[in-house]
Formats: C-alpha cells, structure tokens, sequence
C-alpha cells in the first residue's frame, strides 16, 4: 500500500469521527493518531488564559454527549451520529422547550437542503444545533405547537485547560527553514480539515527518506487563527530569523482545479516556487488569488511586523466550494486521486524552495566596497559601472528576495545576477 493510501484510510477511518475543536480531547487524541505515525511530532500546550499578543487562550472545551428528545424520548438530534449536529464551543444545557423556541436554536441552510451546517462560537457564550433543511421541514411538520422537547448539552469548560499543536522538525544541511503549517481544529470534515494533515504526514514521510536536506524543514499541526497566533507569539524570533519562507495547507484533498492564494508580498521565493511547480507539473488551469483572498493562517503568517511571505496552498479555495463547512465536506469529495494530486504540488514547492538561492546582506549600510577593491576609488561621473550593480544588488538581498527577483529590481540579466551573487559571497559580504 502506498502511503498516501495509508495516511488517506488513517483520516477516513481513524481521524474523521473524532470531534476537534480548537482546544480539547478531539484535537489531542488526532495528534496522538499522528505522532504514532511520526514518533519525532512533539505534542506542545499552552494553557488556558494565556495571553498571545491581543489574543486570550480560550477555556478547554469537550463534550460528552449532545441530543434533543422529542416528547416519546426519541434522539431527534444526535451528537454522536455526526458531531456537525451540535455547535463548536456549545455551553451545557439542560431544558425542556416548546417547537417554537427549539426551531429558534437551529441552524441550517435552505439553499443545501440535505447539508448539516458547520458552526461555532469560540468567544461568545452560546448553544445551537444544526440540522439539514430536510430534517428542520421534518420537524416543523411531525410536531404540534405545544409539543416539548428535552434539550441536553453535556459540554464542560476548563479554566485550566490547554491549547494544543504538533510540531515535527526536519534537519537540513542549514539552519534556514521552511514552515509547513496546517490546521487541526474541525469536527468531521474531509476537506476543510484532514486533507491538509494528510498532505503534511505525505510530506514529512516524503521529506525524511530525502537524502541532504538543503534546508531544515518544520510542520506544525495547529488550531486555525489563534493556534497560529499563539505559535508565532512564542516562536516569531527564531522563525523571523531562520525562515525564507513556506506554505499553509488547506483543502488539498478533492479532483478540482488547483489554487493558492498569493503571500502579502506577492513575489516570495515560496510563490516563484510553487508557480514554478506548477509549471514543471503542466498544470495550466490553476486559479491564482491575491492577499486580498486570504482565509487561512496566511492571515496572520504574513500580518505586519510577522511579515513571513507565507501563501495558501489548495485545491478547491476554502469557501469557494459548495460542501464547504457542510457535512457534504466527506470522502466522496476528498480522494486519494485528489490527495495525490495536492502532495505532488506541494512536494516539488518545497523541493524547489529547498534550493532556491536567497541571498542574504551580511552588513549593515553600505559595505565599504573600496577597502575589497570592488568600487572604483576616483569618484567621477560615469556610465555602466559594475560597482553600482553590487550596490544596487546588496540593496535588496534582504533574506526576502530570491535570486530571480534581485535580477529583476536590478534591472540586470539572470546570468550576470548570479555572478554578482558569487562574487559578493566570496567576499562574505552576503549569505
Ligand atoms: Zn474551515
């Protein structure tokens, strides 16, 4: 069996039923199911209450059971035939309620008639269930006007609970890393939630058979928005200093056409790779998006002052599929053909980003060219000379630009680039 086949049976079989939130026993235990597959994942918490940046780590969530009971003691609604029934982040009730006030509590999509929605309330104190148009018509029709329902939600919160990530290095022939970042924090859903953890366990099976790693490779497995916000406030220093960039995972898993969405810059050496992938791969009908598209952790990867040129890597865009946060978001719609499809694109990214040069200035201003003999000493006008092409090259190697980029802010041919690039590296003035 390949180990797409398997990573893809292990989230069918194994993962998919577990209710994950973004804190909670669901998250923790799909952690445990991959770390058993990579020994190497370190499992890390951060306590309720924690500050990160302006965020607080919410209280601890999980639930044992959620139903409603119609008045002869029939589950109507159950928790535990699908856990897209009961709403994220639900507080503990416990009451009996008339059709009207019950109908009042659920939610669901007229327009996605056999759909359950996918909703939560992470930072407002909130109950709900969801049921699909049919089930809701079923209701409105079966009961009369005083009919009562008994409402159960058994959730618990802890003030002293934990937020939890994964996190698995690769180490390179340098400390300069690239970030592989995808989300675990929703119930069962196949797309919008496993296919990127499938994708990042094909990457890192990938990844650490590869011989002579260019780089150091790092995923992290964490809770959407305020996972990535409590990972960059602990580790922005050494990423701010070790990265040359990355990519979030999102939505790799079905047969449409392939997208991302583009860093805040634009032009990352993480975007020129992976239009490149796609180009070696002859995949021509991607659909690319601007910033101005984000969804994902991208959001806060490429926030001002975090600035890691980080893009969303998809198939189908979060959001701009129709079983998007519905339980029609299955494993009829994400196939192994479709996880094969988003691990290719993903791993040549990567293999191209592993060895893509981006030069590095090792000095702060202006170096003093004339002391290495690389300015010409008699200051005089003149037209073409080399020594403003280095100036002009050590200008934007900021650790953000590749070599392809230099050569088109400077105006000079790649060739030529690159034999400034070796020039001022013998000269140990960039890295
Ligand atoms: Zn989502």
């Amino acid at each position: 069996m390949s180990f797409i086949k398997k990573y893809y049976n292990i989230a069918k079989y194994i993962l998919y039923p577990l209710c994950r939130s973004i804190t909670g026993k669901g998250t923790l235990k799909s952690l445990n199911i991959i770390k058993k597959e990579f020994p190497k994942l370190k499992i890390k918490k951060i306590p309720s209450k924690t500050k990160v940046f302006d965020w607080t780590i919410p209280k601890e969530w999980n639930v044992k059971d959620a139903y409603v009971k119609d008045k002869f003691g029939k589950k109507i609604i159950d928790f535990k035939k699908n856990n897209l029934h009961l709403m994220g982040y639900s507080t503990p009730v416990n009451k009996t309620l008339n059709k009207r006030d019950l109908l009042n509590k659920i939610y669901y999509l007229k327009y996605q008639p056999n759909a359950i929605p996918y909703t939560t309330s992470y930072y407002k104190d909130r109950w709900g269930f969801n049921i699909s148009y049919n089930q809701k018509k079923n209701i409105e029709k079966k009961y009369k006007k005083n009919d009562t329902f008994k409402v159960a939600v058994k959730s618990k919160f802890n003030l002293n609970g934990k937020l939890n990530y994964g996190e698995l290095v690769i180490k390179g022939q340098s400390k300069k890393e690239i970030l592989i970042s995808t989300y675990i924090c929703h119930p069962s859903m196949a797309n919008d939630q496993l296919s990127g953890p499938i994708v990042s366990m094909c990457l890192i099976r990938y990844f650490q058979k590869r011989k002579k790693l260019e780089r150091t490779l790092r995923f992290i497995f964490i809770p959407e928005t305020i996972g990535s916000i409590a990972y960059l406030s602990k580790n922005l220093k050494h990423l701010k200093k070790n990265l040359i960039g990355g990519y979030a995972l999102s939505c790799l898993g079905d047969e449409k056409n392939h997208s991302f969405v583009f860093s805040k810059s634009g032009n990352s050496p993480s975007d020129e790779a992976l239009i490149e992938a796609y180009k070696k791969l002859k995949i021509k009908n991607y659909k690319s998006f601007s910033f101005l598209h984000r969804g994902s952790d991208e959001r806060q990867f490429n926030s001002p002052g975090i600035d890691l040129s980080i893009p969303l890597l998809c198939r189908s865009k979060p959001n701009l599929f129709n079983e998007y946060h519905t339980s029609l978001d299955n494993f009829k719609l994400v196939t192994t053909k479709g996880i094969r499809g988003g691990f290719e694109v993903a791993k040549l990214a990567i293999n191209i980003l592993l060895k893509k040069i981006v030069p590095e200035n090792l000095v702060l201003c202006e170096p003093q060219m004339s002391k290495r003999g690389l300015y010409n000493t008699l200051s005089i006008k003149r037209n073409f000379d080399i020594s403003r092409k280095y100036m002009d090259f050590l200008q934007y190697a900021d650790g953000k630009n590749s070599l392809e980029e230099i050569s088109k802010k400077i105006e000079t041919n790649f060739n030529l680039t690159k034999k400034i690039y070796y020039k001022l590296k013998k000269f140990r003035l960039v890295r």
